[in-house]
């Protein structure tokens, strides 16, 4: 993604510069349009680390960078002569955005790569584009100043789909945990909620017992330690067996498996080989944990996020776009978890 904003943003300022020797445009117009853009790539880049599960950066969010030239184009348009040339480049730029906007979501859909980030940036640069031409038809003296408001409007909508998931997520805080991972005396295990049983013992040891998982400890910082180690223990059997079986299907071979508590991404592989994970895919359901080994097995055969690459997957996993919403609407959960300072019953 940052190779593509920068060649975006070389694009913009060459393309603006030579624009210079057709259209009446000031010496700054290169400067603008570029800004513009490196804006919206910010405001982009900040998003996807925030909420991308996977640094998946697919070719219709490229063609969504590439129609976010052509926005910023138009935008750097503000302020230079209302002269008849710059309204027919703002018109034709225009149409060429218009006619990408229907290929993004077709490729994205094609591709089985369309996520919600990628709907949010596509309707990023409709708002802005709107606003941009607003402003230019009023600065042209095509409408009056009431035409302003028809942008703004747009982007007053926009704004409220930003703050609903936003507002969503503040509210879901305070309700009770939807997975029930903050239930008292059990531990998860594959999306279900285990038994714990604590024993006082001198030596600390995690085990299955009748169906409980046992907790043997001298105290209860003791347990709840003993509880860490043996999720950390467990998500590493699950995931090596999981990788083994999906290695094998299509004939790969990792170098080595590391299991950590890893904030930003839920698994990754290595140019090297080494697949890493995060203990806490042990909390859900198992689908959830085969669909992220999946995903990094894959890149040990391509180390892309192209159509082949999600067509590997999904001949590994079934419901591999279930899996992605699934992790993105309770991954807080999983990281908020914290079997140190949990309750332990
Ligand atoms: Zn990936």
């Amino acid at each position: 993604m940052a190779l593509g904003s920068v060649l975006g943003l070389i694009g913009v300022a060459l393309f603006a510069t030579a624009a210079r020797t057709v259209l009446p445009v000031g010496e700054w117009y290169a400067v603008k349009s570029a800004a513009i853009l490196a804006l919206v790539m910010i405001v982009a880049a900040f998003r996807v680390s925030a909420h991308h599960p996977f640094d998946r950066f697919g070719t219709a969010n490229l063609m969504t960078t590439v129609r976010a030239a052509l926005v910023a184009l138009a935008g750097g348009l503000i302020g230079e002569p209302a002269a008849a040339p710059v309204a027919a480049f703002a018109v034709g730029v225009t149409a060429i955005v218009v006619v990408l906007d229907g290929t993004d979501g077709w490729l994205a859909r094609r591709g089985g790569i369309s996520s919600a980030f990628g709907a949010r940036f596509d309707m990023e640069v409709d708002a802005l584009l709107i606003m941009a031409l607003a402003i230019l038809v009023w600065l042209h003296g095509k409408a009056a100043g009431w035409v302003l408001l028809s942008g703004l409007l747009r982007y007053a909508f926009v704004a409220a789909g930003w703050l609903a998931p936003w507002l969503e997520r503040a509210l879901a805080r305070q309700q009770p945990e939807a997975l029930g991972l903050a239930r008292p005396g059990f531990a998860w295990h594959g999306g279900e909620a285990i038994e714990l049983r604590i024993v006082e013992a001198r030596r600390t040891s995690a085990g299955w017992n009748a169906g409980a998982l046992e907790l043997r400890a001298p105290d209860r910082v003791g347990a709840a330690s003993a509880l860490e180690r043996w999720y950390r223990s467990s998500a590493r059997d699950a995931i090596a067996a999981s990788i083994e079986r999906q290695a094998e299907a299509i004939g790969v071979e990792p170098k080595a498996l590391a299991v950590r508590d890893q904030r930003t991404r839920w698994g990754s592989c290595s140019s090297r080989g080494t697949l890493s994970f995060s203990w806490r895919l042990i909390l859900a359901p198992p689908a959830i944990l085969d669909y992220v080994v999946a995903h990094e097995v894959a890149h040990l055969r391509e180390l892309n996020h192209r159509p082949r690459f999600w067509r590997l997957v999904d001949t590994l996993v079934p419901d591999v776009d279930k899996s992605m919403r699934w992790l993105s609407e309770n991954g807080t959960l999983l990281h908020r978890y914290a079997p140190r300072n949990r309750p332990l019953g």
